[in-house]
């Protein structure tokens, strides 16, 4: 089963791609997992991403097409996988399908988290996360029970750099203008589903389940 989650930032797809992960017995495959990781190394690509994911801005497709690329190779995406906050762009559906094309594979089902602008800065600018353990908290909705220290392992609480309001409105605007034609170029696949990503978090996940199950 491979499948794509998409939904603007803040829209949740992160956390269902990990809890599908306990479910479906399949890895997530989050390229904004993997640059963030390589920007805490500062390795070569890590310092080429850093200050266009601060900005709000997309990475440039050859990149991201790289480490797509090498992770599906792994033995682990045998069995199906979640590919979370990919492709972003036209241009990275398209290679997407050469790519499926050359392994004998195809994509299953794209699972769209739909959530309006408003609600979305909401949640994001008041996402914190711990720098030691990286559990998530919401200053409102999910507050930590000392201000700005994690509740698990003591650790300092943190606010992503691309966090902040105007970097915000930047990555829903890129998020609109160049993601949001992914949907349509899946949907004239027939393969596009769309959930409302307004609700509890186990909510949304039986909606994305109750679609991948009916496939
Ligand atoms: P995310 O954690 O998915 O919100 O990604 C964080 C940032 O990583 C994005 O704002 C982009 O700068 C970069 N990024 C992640 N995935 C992609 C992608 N498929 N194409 C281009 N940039 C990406």
């Amino acid at each position: 089963m491979n499948l794509i989650l998409v939904g603007p930032p803040g829209s949740g797809k992160g956390t269902q791609a990990k809890m599908m992960v306990d479910k479906y017995g399949i890895p997530q495959i989050s390229t904004g997992d993997i640059l963030r990781e390589a920007v805490k190394e500062g390795s070569p690509l890590g310092k080429k991403a850093k200050t266009l994911m601060d900005q709000g801005s997309l990475v440039p497709d050859d990149i991201v097409i790289g480490i797509i690329e090498e992770r599906l190779g792994k033995p682990d995406c045998k069995g199906g996988f979640i590919l979370d906050g990919f492709p972003r762009t036209v241009t990275q559906a398209a290679v997407l399908d050469n790519i499926m094309e050359k392994m004998s594979l195809k994509i299953d089902r794209l699972i769209n988290i739909e959530v309006g602008d408003e609600e979305l800065l909401k949640r994001l600018t008041g996402r914190r996360t711990c720098k030691d353990c990286g559990r998530g908290y919401h200053v409102s909705f999910d507050p930590p029970k000392t201000e700005g220290v994690c509740n698990e392992c003591k650790g300092e609480l943190f606010q992503r750099v691309d966090d902040k309001e105007d970097t915000i409105r930047s990555r829903l605007k890129v998020y609109h203008g160049q993601t949001a034609p992914v949907i349509e170029y899946y949907k004239k696949k027939n393969l596009s589903r769309t959930v409302d990503g307004v609700g509890k978090m186990e909510e949304v996940l039986r909606k994305i389940c109750d679609i991948v199950d009916r496939r």
